[in-house]
């Protein structure tokens, strides 16, 4: 395994697994082992992960910042980065609509099938909705209320609360900045050696990767529901990744070589193996500890910047989420009958862009936050049963293009900062020399 490449081995980590998975499917026995034993050590794997997330945000951001030179250096960065965040997600959504609107996955869908799938998935809808109808209650101002903790270690203590993380870091870092030199030094000192030593660690749970993934793949494929219901979504199934495959393999690496100069080879070597660890955990935030490490290792993203740009990126930047959340909002009108007007469809632009920013990087949030969109075009929030038995594929492929578009968004701006390097994999030769 040592000698292949980790895109590789974590590639036949997942093809095993969904191998096993159906081999599985079939019988009890089969199920209740891999529900009994080999998904637990998926469920480990995710966990380290998410156990290195915020101490890695916290070091490395400290790290990034007092490495900058001033404070200007930081709000032109920040300028940069809001601004492509919110460039690249409405271009995803106009993705979404044009390729929703043309394939129109809501008038392909029978009465018959539409009843079937609003009977048999209304419970467990139900669910999200009342998640999905308490987020959408919230006031305008809700979400800076809620960037700002009141107090650190409760913010730290769930990894659902990482733009509080954030917030307070950055404010930190600002304070290292701006005392005298030889007060600081121990303390960047200190955050530099830390981070060092997460960035190790994260190699060391790299390792476990190709054996996590083929955990977490077998254990979905047993416990998915039936192959007829994907049929009956097909098209609405197939608009979704339509649009998700024309913003990861146009749109990004277009911007990239338009931006950058890099080719799509380069980009899509260094950022593979984080692209296949967001399908296989569908979460952003799961995933953000290897979207850093091949982003400034593999891509020669700075730092700086990388710390800065990925960990916001990961909360708020979600571009498959966002194009996703378009595509369903018209298919469940399609579906219900409900018609759309251009102004629907701009509303959906706007509505979709905020609910993706809304979602939490974990795996199912952008189907909670679609009620917010839904709600907006005057669509029964009930038709989220419709499109609940294939929302797990399709957050796969979300989360996959919600770190792409992350990563993106890190080398543009690493180049228009002048920090885009050539990749320096350090880190990562100890273990995977041959990459
Ligand atoms: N699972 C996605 C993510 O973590 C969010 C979503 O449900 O769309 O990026």
């Amino acid at each position: 395994m040592k000698n292949i490449a980790l895109h590789w081995q974590i590639l036949l980590g997942m093809l095993a697994g969904v191998l096993v998975g159906i081999l599985c499917s079939g019988s009890e026995i089969g199920i209740a082992f891999i529900v009994d034993y080999i998904k637990p050590f998926g469920k480990i794997f995710i966990s380290l992960l998410k156990l290195i997330a915020i101490p890695l945000i916290i070091a490395s951001l400290i790290k990034g910042i007092t490495d900058l030179k001033d404070l200007s250096q930081l709000s032109s960065m920040g300028i940069k980065t809001i601004g492509l965040y919110l460039v690249s997600t409405i271009i995803a959504i106009t993705i979404g609509l044009t390729v929703v609107n043309i394939i129109n996955p809501g008038g392909k869908i029978s009465t018959e099938n539409r009843e079937a799938l609003m009977d048999g998935f209304a419970t467990n809808a139900s669910k999200k909705i009342e998640a999905a109808v308490a987020a959408k209650e919230r006031g305008p101002l809700d979400p800076l209320v809620d960037m700002v903790p009141s107090n650190i270690f409760e913010a730290a203590a769930s990894n659902g609360n990482m733009l509080q993380v954030i917030f307070f870091v950055i404010f930190f870092a600002i304070g290292i900045i701006l005392i005298d030199e030889k007060k600081s030094a121990p303390v960047k000192a200190f955050f530099d050696g830390l981070n060092e030593v997460i960035l190790k660690m994260i190699d060391l749970i790299m390792l476990a990767a190709p054996y996590g993934v083929f955990a977490l793949l077998a254990a979905l494929v047993v416990e998915s529901p039936g192959g007829d219901v994907f049929i009956s979504l097909l098209w609405y199934s197939l608009s979704v990744v339509l649009g998700l495959g024309l913003m990861m393999f146009v749109v990004y690496p277009t911007a990239i070589k338009f931006f950058t100069g890099k080719s799509p080879s380069f980009f899509f070597k260094g950022i593979s193996p984080a692209q296949l660890l967001a399908f296989s955990t569908s979460s952003s935030a799961a995933t953000l500890p290897v979207t850093m490490e091949r982003t400034e290792e593999h891509l020669g993203v700075d730092e700086e910047v990388a710390s800065f740009v990925l960990p916001i990126g990961a909360t708020i930047n979600m571009d498959g989420t966002s194009l996703y959340q378009a595509v369903a909002a018209v298919f469940i009108a399609g579906a219900l009958g409900v018609d759309l007007s251009i102004s629907d469809q701009l509303t959906i632009v706007l509505t979709a862009s905020l609910a993706s920013i809304g979602s939490a990087a974990v795996p199912g949030a952008g189907m909670v936050m679609l009620v917010i969109v839904l709600g907006a075009i005057g669509v029964p929030e009930a038709g989220l049963a419709l499109i609940f038995a294939v929302d797990r594929p399709l957050d796969m492929c979300r989360t996959a293009v919600n770190v792409t578009g992350d990563a993106t968004i890190a080398m543009i701006v690493a180049k228009l900062e002048n920090k885009l390097g050539d990749p320096d994999v350090k880190h990562w030769d100890d273990h995977y020399n041959k990459q």
